[in-house]
């Protein structure tokens, strides 16, 4: 606005000069060509009079004639002067000035015949006079000068005046110009201040301004494209962070660990599988002195400088994770790799299966190993001519009859086992009485070893239990478990078969007073092929898997199996099973 008012004022002040200028230069101008007209005018009434001079008269008629025209002009003063530049008439101090010489410069001049002028400033007054002489000739020879003498000063009072009126004219329009500026400033600077308070807030995060748009200007169009703007930022920001929070459920829910972290070590992300993997606090996103040892099995500067990716395997603790190092691609402007992306991947339970798979192969191929070197051996040894001779023939086909018996066993075990981790089996369940199946195995078990002096007791509820059992398999569990408390005890020595219902359980206990297990090898016996004395086992026939079979059947029926025992004490193992659903179900007699 202060601009806008200096133009203005700079405007009228060029108008106001130049205006009164050309007014002075007008004024004075006309003035003169008065002036000079009207002496020109006296010039030739007088030429006559001042060629033929006859004294006094003559003297008498210029008077009146100048005193007659002075009348009727505006000049202030005329006076007529003779060749020498002497007074004749003069209509100011007629009387003192008659007969005096002038000897101003223009009336020099006009004395030689030339027409002068001149302006002067008095400098008393400071009134400003034009000053004419025009000379009275005739013929060749001067006769006189006209001398006029105007005042300037009524021009340049109406100068002043106007001038007077042309400022007062600018001030006004000064003043009514400001005032129209201030309102047309205020409806340009409103609405861009509006603008850029929005924007303020805006920039602050707060995308739900909008302008009010009052007018279709260029303004307003601003104002339209500041909303436009607005929205689009709006809707981009929240597809941005709707991204954001995508790719941050997916990083938090997979189940690889992620970190990222800048070319400088410093972390970016990681995510809740990670946190888990290294162990770090799930809030704060430090530490990164716990990435220690993920960062130093790899050289960072190298894999960024290269650009290749990595892979490592790195044992923290009792966990083994395999590490995916990915180099990042950095932003735009800059060029080579921002920093790395490492996948970790917990590949323990790969590990530990792959080492129980590799001891499984090497246990199975050592148990076939002994019965087959003693077949092939027999074999050959009967070849070589022993089968002629038929005790010895006999005593080594029993051999070989018990040898091939145990593989045949343990194949089947195995085939079992196989079966029961592929979840390949077909479970026949039905409701049973436990009494009658277990009744069942120590009959069996009677009627083949029947000399045998070891001593079972049952102990069977009057009333029978039933359970929810697949008959054959849970028969297979009881025989390997009395089996065992047969070969593991003693001659005279005692077993004792108890079932009974605890709360919504059913319990069978299988206690012996035999050898017992060392403690150490406790933990151990439900492993496959785990045997405490190798030897003893072979010698029974046992594959060292029974143990196994049982816990995986027991298990299948929702059940839990036990084993608590002191060295040469004796062993009890405790089997627990759930109760059937329906109690009133009808049992099949076993
Ligand atoms: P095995 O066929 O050798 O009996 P198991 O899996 O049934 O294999 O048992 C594993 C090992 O546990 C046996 O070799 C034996 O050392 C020990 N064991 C099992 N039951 C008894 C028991 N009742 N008394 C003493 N030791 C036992």
């Amino acid at each position: 606005m202060l601009i806008y008012t200096l133009l203005i004022l700079f405007a009228m002040q060029f108008f106001v000069v130049f205006l009164s200028q050309a007014l002075e230069d007008y004024y004075v101008t006309n003035f003169s060509r008065t002036l000079e007209s009207q002496g020109l005018l006296l010039v030739n009434f007088l030429e006559r009079y001042l060629t033929d001079s006859d004294g006094i008269n003559t003297i008498n008629a210029i008077d009146s004639l100048v005193w007659e025209y002075s009348r009727h002009t505006e000049i202030t003063d005329i006076m007529v002067l003779d060749a020498f530049g002497r007074v004749i008439s003069s209509t100011r101090n007629k009387n003192e000035l008659q007969g005096q010489r002038i000897i101003q410069e223009e009336v020099t001049r006009a004395l030689t015949g030339t027409r002068s002028e001149s302006v002067r400033l008095d400098p008393e007054t400071k009134e400003r006079t034009k000053y004419l002489a025009l000379p009275v000739n005739s013929g060749e020879r001067n006769q006189g000068v006209v001398y006029l003498i105007g005042s300037l000063e009524p021009i340049y009072d109406t100068l002043h005046e106007i001038q007077l009126i042309l400022l007062t004219g600018v001030l006004m329009v000064i003043a009514i110009t400001v005032l129209l500026g201030f309102f047309v400033a205020k409806t340009i600077t409103d609405p861009i201040q509006e603008v850029t308070s929005k924007a303020e807030q805006f920039a602050h995060g707060d995308f739900r301004q909008r302008i009010n748009i009052a007018s279709d200007d260029e303004i307003g169009r601003l104002g339209r494209m500041f909303n436009y703007l607005s929205e689009q930022l709006e809707t981009t920001l929240q597809e941005i962070s709707s991204e954001k929070n995508k790719v941050e459920a997916i990083l938090n829910n997979m189940t690889d660990g992620i970190v990222a972290l800048t070319a400088d070590g410093e972390l970016l992300h990681v995510n809740s599988t990670a946190k888990k993997l290294l162990a770090l606090p799930q809030t704060a996103e430090g530490e990164l002195e716990k990435l220690a040892p993920l960062v130093e099995p790899v050289d960072m500067a190298v894999l960024l400088q290269e650009g290749k990716q990595e892979e490592r395997e790195i044992v923290l603790g009792a966990k083994i994770i395999q590490a995916y190092y990915v180099p990042l691609l950095a932003a735009e402007e800059t060029f080579g790799y921002g920093g790395v992306l490492i996948v970790l991947h917990d590949v323990t339970q790969e590990r530990e299966m792959m080492r129980i798979q590799r001891e499984f192969v090497a246990n199975v191929s050592h148990e076939l190993r002994t019965p087959l070197t003693t077949l092939k051996s027999y074999t050959e040894t009967l070849l070589a001519g022993a089968m002629k001779q038929e005790d010895i023939c006999r005593s080594f086909l029993t051999t070989m009859e018990k040898e091939t018996e145990r593989m045949v066993r343990l194949v089947k075990d195995l085939l079992v086992l196989s079966q029961l981790d592929y979840r390949q089996i077909g479970w026949h369940k039905d409701y049973y009485y436990l009494n009658d199946l277990i009744k069942e195995v120590v009959n069996d078990l009677k009627i083949k070893n029947k000399e045998d002096p070891r001593q079972i007791v049952l102990s069977l509820p009057d009333e029978p239990l039933t359970a929810y059992v697949d008959r054959d398999k849970m028969k297979q569990v009881f025989l390997n478990l009395i089996q065992n408390a047969y070969m593991y005890t003693t001659r005279g020595g005692k077993i004792n078969i108890s079932l009974l219902q605890q709360e919504d359980v059913l319990l069978i206990e299988i206690a012996d007073n035999g050898i017992g297990i060392p403690a150490e090898d406790l933990e151990r016996v439900f492993e496959r092929f785990y045997r405490v004395d190798k030897a003893r086992s072979r010698e029974y026939g046992g594959t060292g898997l029974g143990l196994p079979i049982a816990r995986e059947i027991v298990n299948a029926h929702g059940g839990t199996i036990s084993l608590q025992s002191e060295l040469n004490k004796g062993t009890t193992v405790t089997i627990t099973l759930p109760l059937p659903a329906k109690e009133d179900e009808q049992c099949e007699s076993a």
